[in-house]
């Protein structure tokens, strides 16, 4: 195409190229999700169906960018890790971030009548976005425990707050009553006002999700004496572990590799 005389303006852009060689990490997080999930009849304190939606989001995220390999999610946040080299949009961090947050967003919105059949989207939803980028494999672990534990602390601390509200308490009476008590007395407050035993809670409310590539073996046929011949093959899964302790990495080295 002919240049312009108009072509100087471009020399106005700046250059926001990540730093070679390093984990890019862009943290995705629903705008106004508080009420958001009240205008749309979120159970409290935890919606599994809404998990579930962007749980199938991150997973679409990761087959529609291969250099994804690893997304953590918890409430209406979802981080993606992508590999050190990648040189998707040349490692351009507004060309990076916008993509992923509005194919994110889209898929959010086309998947939206598959986990609430009942409830109709009442207004379009919006995610913010950061991008960061992270020099080793430690930090980003370290990253995705900052991530887990924020997790714990939350839900635990929802659990109980809910828990309160629902036998009668006041919102002012319960956050009141919760203020600067330690983990320790909220499990008790659990177990003893309510009979829950925490860790009896459902994993993906307790733990968040990880999405990622794991080897998988299908069955392809089975030969004539009837014993089966398996393939291996990676699929993207969804678990609810822990990814604190070291030895979920020990297991899965091939993932930040
Ligand atoms: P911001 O725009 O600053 O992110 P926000 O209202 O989205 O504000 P967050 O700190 O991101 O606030 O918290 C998200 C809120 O969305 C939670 O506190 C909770 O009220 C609600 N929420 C998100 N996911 C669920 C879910 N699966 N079930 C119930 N509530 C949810
Ligand atoms: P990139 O991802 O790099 O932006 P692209 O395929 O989107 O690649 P663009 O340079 O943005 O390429 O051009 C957009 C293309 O989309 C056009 O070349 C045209 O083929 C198609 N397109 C967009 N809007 C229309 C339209 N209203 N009618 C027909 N074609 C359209
Ligand atoms: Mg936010
Ligand atoms: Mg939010
Ligand atoms: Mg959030
Ligand atoms: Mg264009
Ligand atoms: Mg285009």
């Amino acid at each position: 195409m002919a240049n312009s005389k108009y072509e100087y303006v471009k020399s106005f852009e700046s250059n926001d190229k990540l730093m070679p060689s390093t984990w890019i990490v862009v943290r995705i997080d629903g705008h106004g999700f508080k009420k958001f999930s009240e205008d749309h009849g979120f159970d409290k304190p935890n919606d599994e169906q809404a998990l579930y939606l962007m749980n199938a989001c991150a997973v679409s995220m990761l087959q529609e960018f291969p250099d994804i390999v690893f997304a953590y999610g918890v409430s209406d946040e979802y981080s993606f890790i992508f590999r050190k080299e990648t040189q998707f949009y040349q490692r351009r961090a507004s060309k990076i971030l916008s993509v992923t947050v509005s194919f994110f967003t889209s898929v959010y919105v086309m998947k939206w009548k598959e986990f609430f059949p009942q409830n109709k989207l009442k207004y379009p939803p919006t995610f913010d976005g950061r991008v960061v980028c992270y020099p080793s494999t430690a930090i980003v672990q370290d990253y995705l425990a900052w991530r887990q534990v924020d997790c714990h602390i939350n839900n635990l601390n929802n659990t109980c707050y809910w828990m309160l509200v629902k036998s009668g308490k006041s919102k002012r009476e319960a956050q009141d009553f919760l203020e600067g008590t330690q983990a320790q007395e909220k499990n008790e407050l659990l177990f003893q006002q309510f009979n829950l035993n925490y860790n009896t809670l459902p994993a993906i409310f307790r733990k968040g999700s990880c999405v990622f590539r794991d080897k998988v073996e299908d069955i392809v046929k089975y030969t004539e004496c009837g014993d089966p011949v398996k393939r291996s093959r990676l699929k993207v899964i969804t678990y609810h572990c822990d990814i604190i302790e070291k030895t979920f990495w020990d297991k899965h080295q091939h993932i930040l590799k």
